[in-house]
Formats: C-alpha cells, sequence, structure tokens
C-alpha cells in the first residue's frame, strides 16, 4: 500500500479483526456521516468516558491517552467543568453586549505574549482562527500570496484547507500558495536548517512575484506538528521570518499545536525561536474541549481592518467559552503544568533515546515539552522512512492500551502529544508498551 500524506492520523491500515459491534458502529458511520470521516487505528476505539490522562472504552478498559492536546489540562477536569457549568447556568451571550469577564479574560491572555501583542480577537476554531489571519494579512499587506510547509495543516474552512497540504494530493491548494519543504534537522546534514528554511521561503517569495503575486505571509504551525514534530535546533526560524518580513509579508505563527504550555518552557511554541510573530492564531487546547479559539496581533495590524470591516463571531467570546478558556488558564498556572510538561517531557525523550540506542529502527526521537515525535526507519544509514511499521507501532501501541498516532511527509513519525498532566509512571507506561510493540515486530521478521 503507498502511503500519502492524507493517511496521516486517519485509519491506520492493519489487520485488526473487528467485533461484530465494532462493524456495525463503523457502518453506521458510513451510512449517516458520509465517506469522508476517517477512524484513527486499525482497530478503532469506542470511547465512552474520559478522566485526566484516562480514556475509557465501550467494555470498560482504560486507555493512556497519550495523544490528546484538545483536553490538555486532562480529560474532564473538574475545575473546567465547574466553570462550563456554572457560567452556563448563568448567562449565555456573546460580544455585542457589554461584559466584564471576556475583557478580564483577555487581559489575562494577552499577558502571556508579548506586550506588542496587545489585540486578542475570538474565535470558535482554529481553522477560524487561521482563517480570520489570511484576511487580516491581505488586509495589512496588499498582498495575497501564502507560503506554508509541505506537509501542513491549517484548519478546514475554505482558506484554510486551500492552505493544509497534509490533506492529500487531491485536496487543491490556493493558486496563490506556495509550499516549502519544513526545517527537518534530522535529514539536513551539514546544512543549517536556519539557512536551508530561509533559503526554501525566499525561493517561495520568487515564485510568487514572478507570478505578479505581492506576498502577504508566511505561516507555520511553529512546532511543525503534521510535517513530523520538527523542533530543533530552537531559533531555526528566525531567518525565515525576517525574509518574509524583508518582502513585504507578516509571519503568522499558528499556535493550535504547541500553544497553551505545551513545549515546557514557554506558553507559547514561536517563543522557543526568539521571534515575535505579527499575528498569533490559537486553539484547540484552549477550552480544554470546549471550542473556543483566537487571534492575537499588533494594533496597527488590526487598525485598518477594523476601521473598515465589522466583526462579528456569535460564538467566539461568548460568555460560557472565556469562563472555560479562564479555568484552563487557572488549571496551566495552579497545577505548574508548564513545568510538568518540561520535566517529564524530558524524562519521555530521554527514556525514549535510551530505547533508540537499542533499536535500529528508530532512526530519530525529537520534541519540546510534552510534543514529542519518533522517526522510525527502516535503515538508519539511508534514513530509509519507514511508514508500515510506524503504523504497525501505532496498532500494536493502541491494542495494549496506549493511544497514540503518526504524523510527518512520510507518514512515519511516531507523535505523542499527550495531557499536560501527564507522569513519569504514564510515560514509562509508554515507553514500556513501545518497547514490547517493538519486539513484537522484531519476532516477527
Ligand atoms: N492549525 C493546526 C496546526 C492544527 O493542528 C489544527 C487542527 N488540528 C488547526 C489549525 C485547525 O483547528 P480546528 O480543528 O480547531 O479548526
Amino acid at each position: 500500500m503507498k502511503f500519502e500524506p492524507t493517511m496521516v492520523n486517519a485509519f491506520v491500515p492493519g489487520n485488526a479483526i473487528l467485533s461484530a459491534r465494532e462493524e456495525a458502529i463503523i457502518a453506521r458511520r458510513a451510512q449517516l456521516l458520509g465517506p469522508a470521516y476517517r477512524l484513527m487505528y486499525a482497530r478503532p476505539v469506542e470511547v465512552v468516558r474520559g478522566e485526566d490522562v484516562w480514556l475509557y472504552d465501550a467494555s470498560g478498559n482504560k486507555l493512556l491517552d497519550a495523544y490528546n492536546n484538545v483536553c490538555s489540562v486532562g480529560h474532564s477536569h473538574p475545575h473546567v467543568v465547574a466553570a462550563l457549568t456554572r457560567q452556563a447556568s448563568i448567562l449565555a451571550t456573546n460580544t455585542r453586549y457589554m461584559n466584564e469577564p471576556v475583557l478580564d479574560f483577555a487581559e489575562r491572555l494577552l499577558k502571556t505574549f508579548e506586550p506588542e501583542l496587545a489585540h486578542v480577537m475570538f474565535t470558535c476554531t482554529g481553522s477560524e482562527s487561521n482563517d480570520l489571519a489570511v484576511r487580516l494579512a491581505r488586509a495589512r499587506t496588499g498582498g495575497t500570496g501564502f507560503i506554508v510547509t509541505e506537509c501542513a495543516y491549517h484548519g478546514t474552512s475554505h482558506m484554510a484547507a486551500s492552505m493544509s497540504p497534509s490533506l492529500g494530493v487531491q485536496n487543491p491548494l490556493g493558486e496563490h500558495v506556495r509550499t516549502v519543504p519544513a526545517p527537518e534537522s534530522y535529514r539536513a546534514g551539514d546544512e543549517d536548517v536556519g539557512v536551508a528554511f530561509r533559503k526554501s521561503v525566499e525561493a517561495a517569495i520568487a515564485s510568487l512575484q514572478k507570478a505578479g503575486i505581492k506576498p502577504a505571509a508566511l505561516i507555520v504551525d511553529t512546532i511543525f506538528s503534521s510535517d513530523g514534530v520538527l523542533s530543533d535546533p530552537p531559533g531555526f526560524l528566525s531567518g525565515a521570518v525576517s525574509a518574509i518580513r524583508e518582502a513585504g509579508g507578516l509571519f503568522i505563527a499558528d499556535e493550535v499545536q504547541p500553544g497553551f504550555a505545551r513545549t515546557g518552557k514557554h506558553m507559547w511554541g514561536y517563543q522557543r525561536h526568539a521571534i515575535v510573530p505579527d499575528i498569533v492564531t490559537l486553539g484547540k487546547p484552549m477550552g480544554n474541549g470546549y471550542p473556543v479559539a483566537a487571534l492575537v496581533t499588533r494594533p496597527d495590524i488590526l487598525a485598518e481592518f477594523g476601521r473598515n470591516t465589522r466583526y462579528f463571531n456569535t460564538f467566539g467570546g461568548n460568555t460560557v467559552a472565556v469562563a472555560v478558556a479562564g479555568a484552563v488558564l487557572d488549571v496551566i498556572e495552579s497545577e505548574n503544568l508548564m513545568q510538568n510538561a518540561n520535566a517529564v517531557g524530558a524524562y519521555l525523550k530521554c527514556s525514549l533515546k535510551e530505547l533508540a540506542a537499542d533499536v535500529p529502527e528508530i532512526g530519530d526521537v525529537r520534541g519540546a515539552g510534552l510534543f514529542i515525535g519518533i522517526e522510525i526507519v527502516s535503515n538508519r544509514d539511508t534514513k530509509e522512512p519507514d511508514p508500515r511499521l510506524a503504523a504497525d507501532l501505532v496498532n500494536g501501541l493502541r491494542e495494549d492500551g496506549v493511544l497514540i498516532s503518526g504524523c510527518g511527509l512520510r507518514a512515519n513519525t511516531l507523535k505523542i502529544r499527550p495531557p499536560l498532566t501527564f507522569r513519569k509512571e504514564h510515560a514509562d507506561l509508554l515507553v514500556g508498551a513501545l518497547t514490547k510493540a517493538l519486539q513484537s515486530y522484531t519476532n516477527r521478521h
């Protein structure tokens, strides 16, 4: 079977035997939801309940969730649930009414950014945030050209999907969109990753200009999650950011994946690269499962757009969303989740590197905080990607009660991204299950 980016995070091929009940649910889904949806794992999981880092399936089995950056402070966190139910029972209105809690939250959120990023706008999803970012970039620069990485994902709206090559070769990219190879240190050889990335962005700018298109922005997920979790060396983004600015464009940091303390030392992924974006988009982890998202930018970028255009988002920044998002920040602070992501992430990465020393199929272990990628190869010297083994390991772990998934242009990177409440004992469970899955592979070959 030929692996394509479209299969990443989707139904991972395997030989699972499904129960009659599982077969029936899958058939019902296909009948009701149509053919565009994908399930994860060869034997998909039917989850009925979540608590902290655990998911429970319909038979009562406990699964370790090492893949969830939606319920980022832990499934069904009691403090977040209480804030949600309390506010839902008092008032659910929108930003067309004067309401101080939304301002209190805006103030608190903006304090986590550099002072120049002084405005926040609310949306419901990461896709909406990126869509709005594109509109702002066009309005501010007068340009229409956008640069994204080769296996990027930026969302599901028409605009965001047209900048998301990871949706598959059949998904049309916008005419004004150019793709660049992601900054991969594992395959960079002697070349400096940042210099190479800057050169690629310069080439994309030249290609846009040659076609008579003015560049509007470079947009990247600052942990390059769908590109394969590309984290190092910190700082590699700065050259590319300068290049797009020199060409009159903006830099948009998509923080939907790395944001909200996941990378361990910083609240936002871009801060590892010592740059300040022009626009930052936020999403998933912001509401721990409740749909709340945002865009943060400088006042000068928003000024003209705001003068000319009215912005209203019925649910974006509604009173319940804001209560939930505030409770998520409470938990990040009160449970020291950034420090936990740093400490447990470092411990997990270290254990995985120890494992890699004895396992030739592990080509690279990388990541920051609780965002880790493991690149699976069939040959360490040639770095030949092994997407089949990667899928086999994802499915093996699932059968052993540990949930992760795969990513990357070559679909051969294991993506590990647990709730930030993950502890060392959970990391040990994960490494144990991976060791077992690798042994099972070795015994079969
Ligand atoms: N950007 C990135 C980097 C994402 O990973 C995602 C979602 N996986 C989005 C944007 C879109 O977010 P949403 O699904 O909330 O629209």
